[in-house]
Formats: structure tokens, C-alpha cells, sequence
């Protein structure tokens, strides 16, 4: 059973007096939900580093869970503005996201390092919430699926974490992040259904079943019901509509009324 996963990406934005009133109106729209936060849905917030200590500390016993936005690849070392897996774990920071577009496109982040940050994660005991998602010229020449399988890759030699832990997959196609575009409802369940079968022939039948699939890109309270009820969409990764507890709020309720 794959419970819906709601991860809001606050990217280097909100202060951190912007905290404490934005959780406050969070939690108390949540509470009115149908289902337990936690145990039949998850919400997990990823506010930048600079603000984790602060969250962690408004989050305590609200059933809301905490995520960094990315993590160096080993607990400690001469990694100057890493950020380290252990150090997130100790500040009960229990998600990490990896291989953001942004950190590809922007930061140039490879393959290769996506892979040691997504090792990092699982040997601090992060649960790694594992971005990938092709840009608008490789779709449009058809690569879509060639592209998302080569980031996949690097999951191949990381099979007894993803196993053992948890963790999740979130289909980010780069030309519907932050551009107001959402991927349509039957382009994301393809690619979603293309990655529960690569990783049911790469990885395993069970861990294909038991992950989640997160779509990101656009997702706003009146375009998320139409892409949550896709089989293979197990919830959101959100960015611009998670600044506002309310536009995030309603993203969880109206998905929540299809399907938990
Ligand atoms: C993101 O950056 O992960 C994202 C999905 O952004 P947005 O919702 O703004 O497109």
C-alpha cells in the first residue's frame, strides 16, 4: 500500500519568521482532513538548510515531517559548503531531496555525484526523495524516456538500500518547474508508469509495488486532483504553491479526496 506522499520544496525562499504562522495554519487546516497525518498520508516540508533547525523545532509532535533539499555524500570531511547526511539526521531531519533539476542544470551536479549524495542519504538513515525528469528540448525530440532512464541508472548499484529503506522517486519534468505548465495528467502517468516498470525489471517487483512515484511541476490546488487519480502517481513534490500554507493545504485535500 502506497500512502500519498506530500513534499512542499520552499527552494531559498521564506524567512524564518515565516515559519512558525505558516505551520500554525498548515496543521490546523490538516487536522480537519478524513485520515491520520503520518499514517495514511505524509507531509513532509523541505524549507532551506538555514531554516531546518527553527522548523524542526514548530513541527515537534504535529505529525509533519522534516526535509533538506540536498546532502553531501559522506558524513564528514574537508567538503567545504557540504551539508552533512549525519549532521540533518541529528537535527531530526529524516528527508532529503537529491538530484533537484536545479541542482543538474544550474549547479551541474552529475550523475555520479547524485549518486553519492543519494548514498549519503541512506547510510545517515535519510529517506532520499530522488528527482529526475527531462528538459523540454530532449522531450520534444523524443527522449524523454531515454533520459529519465539514464538518471534511474545510478539507483543499480544502490539495490540493498532501496530495498531495505524507505524513499521515493519524483518525476520532475524540467520544463514544468516553476513555469505555471504542468506536465498534463496522461504525459506524467506514462513516464510514472515507464519508471514503476524500469525499476520492476532493474530493481524488484516488491520495491517497484512499494515505491512511491511523486509528480513535481506545476502543481497547483486546481490541476493536482486530475494528475492524483493517474495509478501510478503516489502524490507531489510542490515548489511556488508551497510558499502559502493555503495553496498547499488545498493541494493536499483535493488530492486526498481521490484517492488515500
Ligand atoms: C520543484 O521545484 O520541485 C517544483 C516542483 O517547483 P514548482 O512546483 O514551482 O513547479
Amino acid at each position: 500500500m502506497r500512502i500519498p506522499l506530500f513534499a512542499a520544496n520552499w527552494k531559498m525562499n521564506q524567512s524564518i519568521g515565516e515559519i512558525s504562522p505558516y505551520i500554525e495554519a498548515l496543521s490546523s487546516r490538516l487536522q480537519k482532513f478524513p485520515g491520520q497525518l503520518g499514517k495514511n498520508y505524509q507531509v513532509v516540508i523541505a524549507p532551506p538548510a538555514t531554516h531546518l533547525q527553527a522548523m524542526g523545532a514548530v513541527i515537534g509532535g504535529k505529525g509533519l515531517e522534516l526535509g533538506a533539499q540536498n546532502c553531501g555524500h559522506t558524513a564528514s570531511g574537508a567538503f567545504t559548503g557540504e551539508i552533512s547526511p549525519k549532521t540533518l539526521q541529528e537535527m531530526q531531519c529524516n528527508w532529503v531531496i537529491v538530484g533537484h533539476s536545479e541542482r543538474r542544470h544550474i549547479y551541474l551536479e552529475t550523475d555520479a555525484m547524485i549518486q553519492g549524495r543519494l548514498r549519503g542519504a541512506f547510510e545517515n538513515q535519510l529517506k532520499p526523495i530522488f528527482c529526475v525528469g527531462e528538459t523540454l528540448a530532449e522531450r520534444k525530440a523524443g527522449k524523454t524516456e531515454s533520459v529519465v532512464e539514464g538518471q534511474l541508472l545510478v539507483l543499480k548499484e544502490l539495490k540493498n538500500h532501496l530495498t531495505n529503506q524507505d524513499w521515493v522517486i519524483a518525476y520532475e519534468p524540467v520544463w514544468a518547474i516553476g513555469t505555471g505548465e504542468n506536465a498534463s495528467p496522461q504525459q506524467a502517468q506514462e513516464v510514472h508508469a515507464f519508471i514503476r516498470k524500469w525499476a520492476k525489471s532493474h530493481l524488484s517487483g516488491p520495491v517497484a509495488e512499494k515505491t512511491r512515484i511523486l509528480y513535481g511541476g506545476s502543481v497547483k490546488p486546481d490541476n493536482c486532483a486530475d494528475l492524483k487519480r493517474q495509478p501510478d502517481i503516489d502524490g507531489f513534490l510542490v515548489g511556488g504553491a508551497s510558499l502559502q500554507a493555503d495553496s498547499f493545504g488545498a493541494i493536499v485535500e483535493n488530492s486526498l479526496k481521490i484517492r488515500s
